[in-house]
Formats: C-alpha cells, structure tokens, sequence
C-alpha cells in the first residue's frame, strides 16, 4: 500500500525532461542525513519550510500594506502561497521538479523585516558598515543558522538546490555555512520561482491596488497587457458585475504571463539543447524568461505600479512609520543590549552585534514591531 521514495525517485526519471533536476540526483545536506522513507528530498525541504517559526510568522508581515489596514489584501504568507502555486503551474507543464520549485518559493521570502521593502532599506543603511542587508540573504540565513529545531545541526540542513535557489545572485557576503557552488545560471526550478514571485507580486498588487481605491482603472487602460486582459474579461463575462470582470481581469492577466514563460522556456531550453541540469547551469543566460514583447510591457505595467501604487501617499505614510520604527529599535538595543531578549545577545560575540540585532528585527512580525516600539518608548519614558 505505501508508496515509498524509491517510487518516486523512479517516476521522476520518466517523467520529468532531461533539463530537470531529479530528487534522487540532489547534490544534498551540508549535514549528511538518512533519506526519508517515503518523501523525496525536495518534499522534505518544502516541509521543513511549511513547519518552521518563520514561515508562519510571514502571516503577520506586510506585503504592501499593513496588516491592519484589511482583511482582503495580501500579506506575506498569501503572497507567498501564490507564488508556490504558480512556480507548480510552470514547473508542471514544462516538466520540471515542482517540488523543488515549490520549495523554494515557500522559502524565498522567509528573511523579510516587518513592514515589506521600507524595513529592509532601513536595516541595509544601519548595517552599512557591517555588511547590509538584503531579504534574500537573511532568507538563506534563515533556513541555514536561524531556525532551531533539529538535533545535530542549525537551520534546517535544507538540500544544496533549494539552497540555490533561494540565494539567488550575489554571494558577496560572509555566510558561515559552504554555499552552493557558483554557476553561471541557476537550474531552471529555482529560475522559475523567480519569475513566479514576480507574477504573483504584479497581479495580487494590481488586485489590490484597485481594490483599495489607489490604482484607479482608467489609469490601467493606456497600458497594453492590462487592456487586452480586460478586454478578454469583458469577452469571458458578458452580462457579469464589475467585481466578476475585474477578478477575471486578474485571471487573464495571471494567465497570459505564465503562459508566455511557459513557451518561452520551452523555445529557450530546445534551442540551447539543455539536456541535464549542469548544462543549464553552464549556459550563458537565463532559459526560464518572459518572451521580448511581454517583458518590455511588464516593465511597463510594473513602472505604474511603482509610481501609482508603491509611492502612494497612503502607503508611503505607513513606509514612512515602518522606517521610523525599526530605525528606533535598533538604535535603542544597539544603546542598551539588556533590553535584547538573551539568545541574541549571546550570539554578539559568534555573530556580531549588528548581526545579530538585525536577525533579530527582521524576524519580528509588524505586530511585535510596533508593541516593541511602544514597549521601548514607554521605558523611555520612565528615565
Ligand atoms: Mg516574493
């Protein structure tokens, strides 16, 4: 009755293309571990992630908007979950590992601060002289020294591809676990999670945008991929309400965009004649890519949600609190490390005090952000 990992290990060689990167061939754990029995590696890795304390904390963190401003809009852990789906999607049908792809999605937005990108400029310019910070990176610290729970080593020993893909570019930094090793390109499941964020960060921000009154629709029609997906909504519903056609606005528009990296990796991979994972690695460009026409009408769209939607008043107030409150924490632990909780200042002398105060911020939710802030103030206060 039970299907066992050798199972799918099989299934994986005659049913994934050449260009796939099998469970069975991972390069592994930088702490050598047993195989599970009836999970391959990569579904142990997207569960380690599902389990950990970071994943569930993305709850509580913001995308675009602070969590107590609706209950309809996106916040970290929607984002992500969208994400995942999507990078399956893509992976399914051009026969790539969806659990990897899976996995390091679910992963690749662990290391966020509270409050989105504002919290993480802050904590870059505080960490100037002590190395900065970038999401990415503090993703990988995350899942690679931050997460207690397993016996016999930190983090959560995930496997060297998930670990690739969650790194992305730009290894320039101290990291005390052995990184992946650099190649010219990254396998395509962790080159299809990059573009599956970004076309589920484009459309549930477009969705939320206009649900929150910030984008307004006519605004959207001079912008081509927006109109032809009305346009095909309209067809579609006939007779619908406006809530019906704006949803399948969405719909299309989510649709259209996988679709074209769909074709166009698919064109891409033949061409190169990418037969393995290592020759995708060694080629000299991406192979999971929008086509030419769709990526120069997403950077189109992406530059009015970015002057529109990311520096609306409303969201630049709350960017604007985001900053003054993380630039206010660290400035007061960095002052007195006896407000720290103690497994952060025990990890100073290992870590550095920037370090680990700046793992210690970009860990906390928007909640516990703003209570800590007001905690301090009121100590303060008391002086
Ligand atoms: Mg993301």
């Amino acid at each position: 009755m039970i299907r066992l990992r050798e199972a799918y290990e099989a299934e994986e060689r005659e049913r994934l293309a050449g260009c796939a990167v099998k469970s069975a061939d991972s390069r592994g754990r930088v702490v050598p571990e047993p195989e599970h029995r009836y999970r391959t590696a990569f579904q142990r890795d997207r569960d380690r992630v599902v389990h950990s304390r970071a994943f569930r904390r993305l709850e509580y963190k913001t995308q675009v908007f602070v969590h107590h401003e609706g209950d309809h809009y996106r916040n970290r852990l929607t984002h992500t979950l969208e994400g995942a789906q999507v990078a399956r999607t893509i992976a399914r049908a051009l026969r790539l590992n969806e659990d990897l792809a899976e996995a390091i999605v679910l992963a690749h937005d662990l290391g966020h601060t509270p409050f989105g990108h504002a919290g993480e400029r802050v904590l870059d310019a505080l960490l100037e002289a002590d190395g900065g910070f970038d999401h990415n990176r503090q993703s990988l610290r995350i899942v690679d020294l931050l997460e207690e729970r397993y016996p016999g080593f930190r983090g959560l020993n995930l496997t060297q591809e998930t670990r690739e893909g969650i790194l992305k570019h730009g290894a320039g930094w101290d990291h005390p676990v052995p990184l992946p090793p650099e190649t010219p390109q990254h396998c395509l499941e962790a080159q299809l999670a990059d573009l599956a964020d970004e076309i589920a960060y484009t459309n549930h921000d477009l969705d939320d945008g206009l649900r929150a009154g910030l984008l307004r629709p006519e605004d959207l029609t001079g912008l081509s991929l927006w109109r032809e997906a009305r346009e095909k909504a309209e067809a579609r519903a006939v007779g619908s309400s406006e809530a019906v056609i704006a949803a399948q606005t969405i719909v299309s528009l989510l649709d259209r965009l996988a679709t074209d990296v769909i074709e166009t990796a698919a064109q891409r991979i033949a061409a190169a004649g990418a037969d393995s994972p290592d020759a995708v690695r060694a080629l000299d460009a991406p192979a999971v890519a929008f086509s030419d026409s769709v990526r120069h009408e997403l950077r189109v769209l992406k530059k009015h949600l970015f002057e529109r939607f990311y520096l609306h008043p409303r969201v630049l107030r709350a960017t604007r609190r985001a900053e003054r409150i993380l630039g206010d924490l660290y400035e007061a632990y960095r002052r007195a490390p006896e407000l720290l909780p103690e497994h952060v200042s025990a990890r100073f002398e290992t870590d550095g005090r920037a370090r680990a105060i700046a793992d210690y911020i970009a860990g906390m939710t928007d909640g516990f952000a703003q209570a800590e802030h007001r905690r301090l103030g009121r100590l303060h206060d008391g002086d």
